[in-house]
């Protein structure tokens, strides 16, 4: 199997395991990757992951021209701008998933942190978290927020909408969006609790240990 193949194979099964666990619903969601050759695949606009085709996926050229497959989501300027300002970035994903939008409407909900320090992995794979505000589906607005941000954050959190996350490859993007959604979850589940968190000096240690990008 070529690279190219393999790489589609890998988007639709991933996008489809998202979907089969309810961690976004309908045609919701939306996932990219970069091709060898410096180009991106990104899902249809409308399809759903449950249900990618990988022969339809969008293909794009390194010039960013569209050259096969159908026509491409319209939360494309949220993934163009990751890879823009990201160097590293193999892959972005977008999901409408619910823990993560429920946690974006509590007024806790810390701007410049999203998640509370509950859990290591969290901090490890997604650094801060920044809670961007509200824009209409499909605004370009969507991609300056995050190119605003310099590529020093690698995930971003929409709020009322959804999060997007960039990684090296599809799947460390999929299990980084995973550990954001459960750890909005867990900060649902604790709301209103005297919940034991990691203290600064623990996030602080995790960050050196673990060579976090860690956006102070
Ligand atoms: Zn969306």
């Amino acid at each position: 199997m070529s690279a190219d193949a393999r790489l589609r194979e890998d988007m639709c099964l991933l996008a489809k395991s998202l979907f089969d666990r309810g961690l976004t619903g309908g045609s919701t969601g939306n996932i990219s990757a970069r091709t060898s050759d410096g180009g991106l695949l990104v899902s249809p606009t409308g399809t759903s992951f449950g249900r990618l085709d990988p022969a339809r996926l969008s293909r794009f050229d390194a010039d960013g021209r569209l050259i096969g497959g159908d026509k491409p989501t319209k939360e494309m300027p949220l993934h163009t701008a990751f890879y823009e300002t990201r160097g590293a970035t193999g892959a972005v994903v977008h999901l409408h998933s619910c823990h993560s939008v429920a946690w974006s409407l509590m007024p806790e909900a810390d701007e410049d942190n999203f998640l509370p320090p509950l859990t290591p992995y969290a901090i490890m794979k997604l650094g801060k978290v920044k809670l961007l505000p509200f824009f209409l589906p499909g605004d370009p607005a969507m991609g300056e927020a995050v190119r605003g941000l310099a590529g020093k954050r690698s995930a971003v959190m929409l709020a009322n909408h959804g999060p997007v996350v960039a990684g090296k490859d599809v799947e460390a993007a999929c299990n980084a969006i995973e550990e954001l959604e459960d750890t909005a979850k867990l900060a649902i589940l604790m709301r209103g609790y005297d919940a034991r968190m990691l203290s600064d000096t623990q996030v602080r240690a995790l960050v050196t240990e673990f060579n976090v990008e860690w956006d102070d």
